[in-house]
């Protein structure tokens, strides 16, 4: 008679899944998603609304994102599934809400995408560089080093300005995040995809110094 069938991975059939072996998927609580957007960042992007910011900063244009848990849960397989089945995209920015709030699955997110390739990854915060680097968590440091470009800082009305590219108020900056991590201070991005035209960042067009 023939010896019964046994399982592939460990040789005993009907044998449980070793603990543990189930591949990591945690879930990110999302409060809305734009699959091709063209306004949070240049070319075609894949942005994602975190839910949950603490940081109340008056005139908010996303109040309805602060309550913490209060979205939708997805997993970081299914979103990096959605984001790799469009290959019109070019980068992904996450956005909310703080994503600084989530930044264990986030982090988790953003280094599949990195090792997958091809996107330029943003990451909004109302923090600042200066400020994670000082007092970011482990996985907030995670997040930042998967990151491209952090648009950094927190909305201030009295420095509101339409004119500005991807971004509300004139104290939030658009840095490098490689060059920023490698210099230990922040560093503006020097691409013009991000900045030609605006009136603080483009130095070329600039009516105010860069602060
Ligand atoms: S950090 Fe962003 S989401 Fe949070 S209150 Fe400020 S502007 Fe709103």
């Amino acid at each position: 008679m023939d010896s019964p069938a046994r399982n592939a991975t460990n040789g005993c059939e009907g044998a449980p899944e070793p603990i543990g072996s189930a591949p990591f998927d945690p879930v990110v609580n999302v409060a809305g998603i734009d699959e091709d957007a063209i306004a949070d960042g240049p070319g075609l992007r894949f942005v994602l609304f975190v839910q949950g910011c603490a940081r109340n900063c008056p005139g908010c244009h996303n109040p309805q994102t602060h309550a913490f848990g209060a979205g939708t849960d997805m997993h970081v397989s299914e979103l990096f599934q959605r984001i790799v089945s469009n290959p019109l995209l070019t980068g992904v920015t996450f956005s909310g809400g703080d994503p600084m709030y989530q930044a264990a699955p986030l982090a988790e997110l953003a280094e599949r995408l990195r090792a997958h390739g091809g996107y330029d990854i943003t990451v909004f915060t109302g923090d600042t560089f200066e400020g994670l680097l000082r007092r970011g968590t482990p996985d907030q440091l995670r997040l930042l080093k998967a990151a491209d470009i952090l648009i950094d800082g927190p909305f201030v009305q009295a420095q509101r300005d339409r004119l500005l590219r991807f971004r509300g108020s004139s104290n939030q900056r658009i840095l490098d995040v490689r060059r920023s991590l490698s210099e230990m201070r922040p560093v503006w991005t020097i691409d013009p995809e991000w900045i030609e035209g605006d009136p603080v960042a483009d130095p070329s067009r600039s009516r105010r110094t860069r602060p």
